[in-house]
């Protein structure tokens, strides 16, 4: 964001594509507003983006006043107007300041101003109520980490909101999590169970205050309360209770907690046994558990931090952020069990006040040698959804946990934390869900009838579109159970709520067998639209960007139902909004045993590996032809197998299995992990294995040559490091050059690249990097993720092309 502006008649400012969360920190505060003897001038903005709500229209009456400036704002459907009346220095300095000090629940899109006559009869600046009742609908604005001026009150003890773990003002604090409905004011939010003290009213009501109409406004006399239960059901306040907490959490116990979005479960990420303790009770096998650690400076104690990932660690979102691991250093004996095999820990700052109140007083129980990291993750166990409403918490968490720090502010939608990278040159949203969710997207083109988009099973989000806005819901999770179904109907009840959107038309995806596919045919909607998978992932890319024509999209996936009934997952198309056409994908392999195939890698190596030598596998010395595992292909190859993939993740099992990086995962893309993780190692520079690409319609992208290639390399004891960077240059190399045989047919210069597979830090540096030697146009997801969270987009945007 450019820290000054110019002001000209009709200039527009565009804020940069990609995701706000950065320019949102102001560049600079503004000193006073200076006198200034030139001539009046009247300015009509107009401002857009996430910018209705009475927030923001507060927030540019307080800034209209700092400036000394007449005028009134309200806001319509296309956004919020200004008008101002001043010296044109004030003005300036009014649209400067409108830039660099959004409060961070909003975002400017852009801003356009032009002149207006003087009106002679105006002394001050007013704020007007919305001239369209129905817009109302479209505000409910993300929650916010705790900013730094209510961070000052909270520990300064002569404030009357000191240790107070439910301090917010205008800028900070929950929104979407407490908001029951709109119009959007306190009577409709959770808050209604706190009736405000007269102190509290009174900041409520002073549009000079940094409280006015803040929804979530309390205080100790009139607001929410914590306590602390533990298994002889003891009840402190406040700031016992969060001592009691700190000091169990210190001895080695597991903490329930009651976050802004949902219960988390907390432990000492310095202690073998609890961590190994809370991934048992959780039943949460391998996967990594996020960290909380107070400050920048104890996250670089164990990870290494760029500009970019320090400002996103510290953004008003404050997302769980990879951070690739430093080399085990005396300073931190990090538990084991906390990311086993991982080079990256996913690391987060507080957000909210009881974050940093227990972070605070954890710091006075445990030695100030050590530094203070703690596990937080979601309260449930692995596949359930998360623990938000205090019974279900108590029924479902507390036998697992040996206290719980609760507190009775309701949390009306449940919304987990975000994760978010810095690749590629900016942010990626990897989870979209606490701090983003639920500001829309606006579209570059109109939805022709208000619809819904439901996403696939897998990291499931759904997005309701109307107008030029779409919803994209928070992220719910693998909906593979009845409880997962409950927990995305209720949210999307919530949203059809308060946006107001009843949809004519569903988007689903084509795989019949799903809940969520199922789901979408029982709705009562007549105009039912099935989207392919890949189709959704690039057009997903298309709708960031605002691309309307032909593009060259790859789908690096790990699965996702074919046209043809097959699991796609390697592809190469031509798509634009309306209709793709598959150039190229890898070549079909049969998926030994389906589904099963996603946690056994070893049946993706046999299912390769018989492709390569024929079905007599016995010649080869390499770790996959363990006897039992061998007696079981057998036994499989001699049943018909018709299921036919080209995943590309299914690819990274067999190459990670061959490699001997277990033959079985715990979860979905974890022996891919690993490969990745190994060839991260790898430092020395290296070429690609060889690979064929077909001349037939679409083309066989063969990976025969490089199978062979690489048992030969595990033959000659070759270094798995080495292998395993080669295959990852391999893959981007023969995606690379696909493209530009496309190209050399269709003249297309633009490439979208998509899918889960693209999480793969490696592959996509390394795909981006050729591609753009090759002088393509490469795009990527930014704000929505590239796995499935981000599937829904897709699908609205392609069913609304359809329909238009
Ligand atoms: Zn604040
Ligand atoms: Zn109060």
């Amino acid at each position: 964001m450019p820290n000054s502006y110019s002001l000209r008649r009709g200039t527009l400012y565009h804020a940069p594509e990609t995701v706000p969360a950065r320019s949102r920190t102001p560049l600079r505060r503004n000193s006073a507003p200076l006198i200034h003897e030139s001539p009046l001038e009247r300015r009509r903005i107009t401002v857009q983006g996430l910018v209705q709500g009475t927030g923001f229209r507060a927030f540019i009456a307080k800034l209209a006043r700092r400036w000394s400036l007449s005028g009134h704002v309200l806001s319509d459907s296309t956004g919020v107007i200004v008008e101002v009346q001043g010296s044109e220095p004030s003005i300036e300095g009014f649209l400067e300041a409108l830039l660099t000090d959004t409060p961070p629940f909003a975002s400017v899109n852009s801003i356009n101003t032009e002149l207006l006559a003087i009106s002679a009869a105006e002394s001050e600046f007013t704020e007007m109520q919305s001239q369209a009742e129905d817009e109302r609908h479209a505000i409910v604005p993300p929650d916010s980490a705790i900013c730094a001026d209510c961070l000052r009150e909270l520990f300064d003890p002569t404030n009357r909101r000191y240790a107070y773990p439910f301090i917010s003002c205008a800028t900070c604090g929950p929104r979407f999590t407490i908001i029951e409905g709109t119009p959007e004011d306190r009577n409709h939010t959770t808050m209604h169970a706190f009736p405000m003290c007269r102190t509290c009213q009174a900041e409520y009501d002073d549009p000079s205050n940094r409280r006015y109409h803040v929804q979530a406004i309390c205080c100790p006399n009139c607001g929410p309360h914590v306590r602390f239960l533990n298994k002889e059901q003891r009840d402190d306040r406040d700031a016992v209770a969060i001592v009691a907490a700190a000091q169990l959490l210190a001895a080695g116990a597991i903490i329930a907690l009651k976050g802004p979005g949902g219960y988390q479960l907390a432990c000492d990420a310095l202690n073998e046994e609890a961590v190994r303790r809370l991934r048992q009770s959780k039943r949460s096998e391998d996967r990594p558990f996020a960290l909380m650690v107070p400050d920048v400076e104890t996250a670089l104690t164990l990870c290494t931090l760029d500009e970019g990932e320090c400002a996103l660690l510290q953004s008003a979102q404050r997302p769980i952020v990879p951070l690739t691991r430093r080399d085990a250093s005396p300073a931190c004996q990090l538990a084991p069990s906390v990311a086993p095999e991982c080079c990256t820990l996913g690391i987060m700052l507080p957000h909210a006040p009881l974050h940093t109140l227990l972070l605070d007083a954890y710091r006075r129980v445990v030695s100030a040698e050590r530094p203070l990291v703690l596990v937080m993750t979601s309260g449930s166990l692995s596949g359930e959804p998360v623990a938000y409403r205090d019974e279900d918490a108590l029924a479902r968490l507390l036998p697992l946990v040996d206290g719980m720090l609760l507190h009775d502010r309701a949390i009306h939608a449940p919304c987990e934390e975000s994760v978010v990278r810095d690749i590629a040159g900016g942010e990626q949203i990897l989870r979209r869900s606490r701090g983003y969710v639920s500001e829309p997207l606006s579209m570059p083109w109109k939805f022709p009838v208000p619809l819904l988009a439901l996403g696939g099973p897998r990291d499931n989000t759904f997005c309701l579109g109307k107008e030029r806005q779409a919803y994209l819901s928070q992220a719910l999770g693998n909906i593979e159970s009845p409880e997962m179904l409950l927990s995305l109907r209720e949210s999307l009840a919530h949203f059809q709520r308060c946006f107001g959107i009843q949809p004519e038309a569903v988007a689903y995806d084509l795989h019949p067998d799903n809940l969520v596919t199922r789901y979408a045919h029982e709705l009562d909607i007549p105009c039912k639209i099935g989207v392919q998978h890949h189709h959704a992932h690039i057009a997903s890319v298309l709708t960031e960007y605002g691309l309307t024509a032909s593009v060259i999209g790859i789908a690096a996936d790990g699965s996702g139902y074919g046209t043809d009934g097959a699991i796609w997952g390697g592809e190469v198309m031509i798509a634009d909004l309306v209709k793709f056409e598959r150039v190229a994908h890898l070549a079909y392999v049969p998926l030994p045993g389906g589904e099963q195939a996603t946690c056994q890698p070893w049946r993706m190596a046999a299912a390769y590996l018989t492709r390569a030598y024929g079905s007599d596998l016995r010649a080869l010395n390499i770790p996959f032809t363990h006897k039992m595992e061998y007696a079981t292909w057998r036994t499989l190859s001699r049943t018909a197998m018709t299921m036919q993939t080209s995943s590309l993740g299914r690819l990274f099992d067999a190459v990670a299995a061959l490699l001997g990086l277990g033959s079985h995962s715990a979860y979905e893309g974890q022996a891919a992990h690993r490969l990745e993780m190994l060839a991260a190692t790898c430092k020395q520079p290296v070429v690609s294995y060889p690979y064929a690409i077909g001349a037939e319609k679409p083309a066989q992208l063969d990976v025969v040559p490089m199978i062979k290639a690489i048992v030969n390399d595990i033959e000659q004891r070759v270094p798995g490091a080495q292998i395993a960077r080669r295959f990852h240059l391999s893959i981007a190399d023969m995606f690379a050059n696909a493209c530009a045989e496309v190209r050399a047919a269709s003249g297309l210069q633009t490439v979208a690249l998509s899918g889960d597979i693209f999480q793969n830090r490696l592959l996509l540096e390394e795909l981006v990097a050729l591609l753009k030697k090759l002088s393509f146009q490469v795009y990527i997801n930014r704000r929505v993720p590239p796995n499935d969270g981000g599937l829904s987009l897709g699908q609205a945007a392609i069913a609304a092309a359809q329909l238009r």
